[in-house]
């Protein structure tokens, strides 16, 4: 009970705590990473809400691997890229078009949801077009976010090191475009978490906390092997922006994946150059209701 209603809205007091007593620290963030992805891969094990989705000890290695690879890759590559290109021209557009609207004044924890409801704000548009065009779907190599037949707190890093490239494109957006500084840390902290929790397998409550924040009911919705139950639910870490525009969708999921069987992981980091012939969920595939 108190898992089922207490974990998510505690996590996330409790993650924001903790970033906010250490922000200047750099260890805090893997270190706040480490401990939500262990307490929920310990309740995972203890109280799985699908039994039959426990990853074997096998699976869950090959996904800790994915999971640091792809942060290696963006921390090695991704990010430096950024700091050459993406970010001086935000920097110079910020200037350009005078853009001083970040409120300052605010109390830092109000400044860090605005942070996050913006950034989940840019990532919904981007999302959605990822489902909406297949090039886009293809280039950033989405399918392969979406081939996970058994989704677990630790899916939420098991990207294609292609998508990391379109993954970090809001925070920059908001720390740089819109002045958001120190505040987006915070928010990618919440990010981070609410992504882990959304891909969870525990037995969640979902009502109330629902009405903002994504829960783990509503993104492994998104993960359906349905393509019209996979083009709902894009705000993986906001829930707001589905709500907002219409996309928002509350209903058990049967089966996950991109269809009846899971890609190897090699198939995998191939999808941007060839899908898997029995690939269900993809732009263009549709045959159920398009993407919006
Ligand atoms: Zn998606």
């Amino acid at each position: 009970m108190i898992i089922k209603y207490g974990l998510q809205p505690l996590l996330i007091i409790a993650v924001l705590g903790a970033w906010f007593f250490n922000q200047t620290t750099v260890l805090t963030y893997p270190a706040i990473l480490l401990l939500v992805q262990v307490l929920l891969n310990l309740l995972e094990y203890w109280r799985p809400l699908r039994p039959h989705w426990r990853h074997s000890w096998r699976e869950k290695l090959g996904l800790v691997g994915v999971y640091v690879a792809v942060f290696g890759f963006s921390a090695a590559v991704v990010a430096p890229l950024y700091t050459v290109s993406l970010d001086p021209i935000l920097v110079a557009a910020r200037a350009a078009l005078h853009i001083n609207i970040w409120p300052t004044q605010w109390p830092i924890l109000m400044q860090v949801l605005l942070a996050f409801f913006l950034s989940e704000f840019i990532w919904y548009w981007f999302h959605r077009a990822e489902h909406r065009w297949r090039l886009l779907w293809r280039l950033s190599g989405h399918g392969a976010h979406h081939s996970f037949k058994h989704l677990g707190a630790v899916n939420a890093g098991a990207n294609h090191p292609l998508e990391m490239f379109i993954l970090l494109v809001p925070s920059a957006i908001v720390e740089l475009l819109f002045g958001g500084g120190l505040a987006v840390a915070g928010a990618a902290v919440l990010i981070l978490t609410q992504a882990s929790i959304a891909h969870a397998n525990i037995d969640l409550n979902h009502r109330v906390i629902g009405w903002l924040f994504t829960t783990n009911r509503y993104h492994i919705h998104h993960h359906s092997s349905v393509m019209a139950q996979s083009n709902t639910n894009y705000g993986c870490a906001a829930i707001l922006w589905d709500r907002v525009f219409g996309t928002f969708a509350e209903a058990d999921t049967l089966e996950a994946g991109i269809g009846p069987t899971e890609p190897t992981l090699l198939q995998k980091l191939m999808m941007p150059l060839r899908e898997p012939d029995d690939a269900r969920i993809s732009p263009g595939l549709s045959t159920g209701r398009a993407a919006r």
